[in-house]
């Protein structure tokens, strides 16, 4: 063994584990968390230096100038730090969900709006008329969204359903149900929602 490496063979062993690290868990996607507080005249007074990779937050430093030490500025920066990080985790899941999407053939197009609506007059004005699209709507096949052409193929929640109506924006999926009744049970969801056409 040698206590004493060179540099280069440090370097060696760190590109090592880096290799190992992304093949098993794939990249580590380490991103800088640096955040720093000011005085009324810009001075810097306080700061916090770290990162975030694997979902993980690591602190290096967190230093506070000794006039302002005991004035909270510590915890607020923490916070800051949790808060940038959290919202770091999300962005990374939103990103993995979208690259699982595509390699399996779906487009991920967001976490949608989706409530339901029948036949009835109070869901369409009219009760018994066909869809926008001309089309008579039926159960587990039918929403409506605008933005999007009808013949549009939604998988929701595991059901791929048929946008062949209108009344609501992109965004929002109506999502057509047997009675009024089955509608107001459904409520409102924030749900995932993929096109697989
Ligand atoms: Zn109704």
């Amino acid at each position: 063994m040698n206590y004493n490496p060179s540099q280069e063979e440090i370097n060696f062993v760190n590109h090592a584990l880096e290799e190992f690290n992304t093949t098993a868990v794939g990249p580590d996607n380490h991103e800088l968390l640096n955040i720093v507080e000011y005085d009324s005249k810009g001075n810097v007074i306080a700061g916090i230096l770290g990162g975030t990779y694997w979902g993980w937050m690591h602190l290096d430093i967190l230093w506070v100038d000794e006039k302002y030490r005991k004035s909270g500025i510590g915890s607020r920066l923490l916070k800051a730090a949790e808060e940038e990080a959290a919202q770091k985790a999300a962005e990374e899941a939103a990103r993995a969900e979208e690259e699982e999407a595509s390699q399996s053939g779906k487009t991920y197009l967001g976490t949608f709006k989706i409530t339901a609506y029948c036949h009835c007059a109070k869901c369409n004005g009219r009760a018994g008329q066909p869809t926008a699209s001309g089309a008579w709507p039926y159960s587990g096949h039918t929403v409506a969204m605008g933005g999007v052409p009808f013949g549009t193929k939604l998988l929701i929640n595991g059901t791929v359903y048929t946008v062949e109506d209108r009344g609501t924006p992109y965004g929002h999926v109506d999502i057509f149900m047997d009675s009024h009744e089955e509608a107001l049970d459904w409520g409102l969801h924030y749900l995932d929602v993929y096109q697989v056409n």
